[in-house]
C-alpha cells in the first residue's frame, strides 16, 4: 500500500505578539511562502487576531488555524469561540487538546472528542495534540499513555471523518524546553500512533493521515525529524514568532514523501 502525505508545519503562536507584529509575520510568511517548498503552512495566531492574519494571508498558499474552540455551536459560554466562527475568519484547521489546554484548562480526552467532532462537522480540520509527560515516559508509560489520548480523542469516529484528521504527538517535556524529541523517540511513538490508527480506521486510512511532531523544533533539528518514515511535519511554537525559524523548518520538511 502506497500513501502520500504532504508535509504539514504549522505555527502555533500561543499568546504572544501584538495586532501589527502578528500582521507582519504573516506578511512575511506569505512573501517568503515559495521557500517552504511543497510544505504546507499553517499559521494559528490568537484568536484576537485571526481576522487580521486571515486578511494578510488571503488568497496565498498560507493556510489560517485557530488554537482552540468550544464543541458548541452557539450559547452561553462566556469567552468560548464557536467551530463556525472560526470558519467566518477563514480558518481551515484548529489546534485541539494541546498540552496546555489539557494541563492549564483541564481538557478531558472526552472534551477534545467531542471538539474534534464539532470541527469536522463545521468542516475544519482538527490538529488534535496528544504526549506523555517526563514522569510518565520515565516510568515506561509512553505507549500506554498516547495510545489512551489518540483513542479517547478520536472515539466513535467513522473511518472516514477520522481520514481527515491530523494528529500532533507532542511530548509534554519537549514542549517549550528546549529539549527535543530524539529522531527515533519521536519516530517510534509516530508508529505506533499509525499503528493504532490502522486498527482505529483501516491500515490504508492510517498511511494517509498526516502526524506531526511538536516540541522544541528548531531549523536546525528539523532536518533529522523530517526524515523519519512516520514525521508529517511539524506543529511548531516559540520558533513559529520567526519567519527565518517558521520557514527554515518548513523548508527540511519541503521534500515529498511516499511511504509504502
Ligand atoms: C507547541 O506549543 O505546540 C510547541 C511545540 O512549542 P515549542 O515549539 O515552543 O516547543
Amino acid at each position: 500500500m502506497t500513501a502520500f502525505r504532504r508535509k504539514i508545519v504549522a505555527g502555533n503562536w500561543k499568546m504572544n505578539l501584538d495586532r501589527p507584529k502578528a500582521v507582519e509575520l504573516a506578511a512575511s510568511v506569505v512573501a517568503r511562502a515559495a521557500e517552504a517548498g511543497t510544505t504546507e503552512l499553517v499559521l494559528c495566531p490568537p484568536a484576537v487576531y485571526v481576522e487580521a492574519v486571515g486578511s494578510a494571508v488571503a488568497k496565498s498558499v498560507v493556510a489560517l488555524g485557530g488554537q482552540n474552540m468550544h464543541d458548541k455551536a452557539s450559547g452561553a459560554f462566556t469567552g468560548e469561540i464557536a467551530p463556525a466562527m472560526l470558519v467566518d475568519l477563514g480558518c481551515r484547521y484548529v489546534i485541539l487538546g494541546h498540552s496546555e489546554r489539557r494541563t492549564l484548562f483541564g481538557e478531558t480526552d472526552a472534551f477534545v472528542n467531542a471538539k474534534t467532532k464539532a470541527a469536522l462537522a463545521a468542516g475544519l480540520v482538527p490538529i488534535v495534540c496528544v504526549g506523555e509527560t517526563l514522569e510518565e515516559r520515565e516510568a515506561g508509560r509512553t505507549g500506554e499513555v498516547v495510545a489512551g489520548q489518540v483513542r479517547g480523542s478520536l472515539a466513535g469516529m467513522p473511518a472516514g471523518d477520522l481520514a481527515k484528521v491530523v494528529i500532533a504527538y507532542e511530548p509534554v517535556w519537549a514542549i517549550g524546553t528546549g529539549k527535543v524529541a530524539t529522531p527515533q523517540q519521536a519516530q517510534e511513538v509516530h508508529a505506533l500512533i499509525r499503528t493504532l490508527l490502522g486498527e482505529l480506521a483501516s491500515p490504508a486510512v492510517a498511511a494517509g493521515i498526516r502526524i506531526q511532531y511538536g516540541g522544541s523544533v528548531k531549523p536546525d533539528n528539523a532536518a533529522d525529524l523530517a526524515v523519519q518514515p512516520d514525521i508529517d511535519g511539524a506543529l511548531v511554537g516559540g520558533a513559529s514568532l520567526k519567519a527565518d525559524d517558521f520557514l527554515g523548518i518548513a523548508r527540511a520538511f519541503g521534500q515529498p514523501a511516499t511511504v509504502t
